[in-house]
């Protein structure tokens, strides 16, 4: 298994809001996206990665599905009692989105609309499904498919950490096949480049990651990098 991650501030926004977490030994990542007003994005999404990661390494579970939803639901608590006690960090939030390597098949945790992408056969699939009004409302027919690109509700998110007591997880698991690629990223990416696109770059560097991640973070610039542009490409052998 190979793996890289960056993450760009973007050409318009002041402060970088995502963050992102690469374990290899445990073969844990995650991504996240903040959101809040003063420094409570920035906060939100780098409590979670330490809170996650350091309840992943801590946990007395085997069960690895226990383990990640128990990570996750600790960093929900630990951001919203932050949230409430301090007054500059009131109304924080972030996504966040997991890929824990389980033997020969990946478990996959979602909240918000940070994404998952499996790049297999030349072809390029979501595993996620983003929690946004948008989605929301497509599936109720509400809008179209073909409404849903730069739609403002893309951005108006329906599920986030710390934001309620409870917090609904999705999970998703895949086996793993010899030469698949697995990217993570925050919408800085997405609302850039489309999946094909993504597909053509990743494709055109599948053997190096490094300049693959480079390239795609380069066509969001190009594009208007109007927001933190964070990705975790992981390939697999
Ligand atoms: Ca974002």
């Amino acid at each position: 298994m190979k793996v890289v991650g960056i993450s760009d501030i973007g050409l318009v926004r002041k402060k970088n809001e995502d963050a992102f977490w690469i374990d290899e030994k445990q073969g844990f990542f995650l991504v996240c996206d903040g959101m809040g007003g003063h420094r409570g994005g920035e906060v939100a999404s780098r409590m979670a990665v330490q809170t996650i990661s350091q309840s992943m390494k801590n946990s007395a579970s085997s069960d690895a599905r226990e383990r990640l939803i128990q990570a996750i639901e600790t960093a929900n608590q630990a951001i919203l009692k932050a949230g409430l006690e301090n007054e500059h960090l009131f109304e924080m939030g972030t996504t966040v989105t997991a890929v824990l390597v389980d033997g020969s098949r990946l478990l996959v945790a979602n909240v918000g609309d940070s994404g998952v992408f499996l790049i297999r056969s030349n072809t390029i699939r979501k595993i996620t499904r983003d929690h946004t009004l948008a989605e929301e409302m497509l599936s109720h027919g509400i809008l179209k498919p073909e409404e849903m690109r730069g739609n403002a509700y893309n951005h108006i998110l329906t599920r986030a950490l710390g934001v309620d007591d409870q917090v609904e997880i999705d999970l998703f698991s895949e086996e793993i096949l010899a030469g698949d690629i697995l990217l993570m990223c925050s919408d800085g990416l997405t609302d850039m480049l489309i999946p094909d696109e993504i597909l053509e770059i990743i494709l055109a560097h599948s053997d190096d990651l490094e300049t693959a991640a480079n390239s795609l973070i380069s066509k969001a610039l190009e594009k208007g990098g109007f927001d933190n542009i964070t990705i975790v490409l992981l390939s697999f052998n």
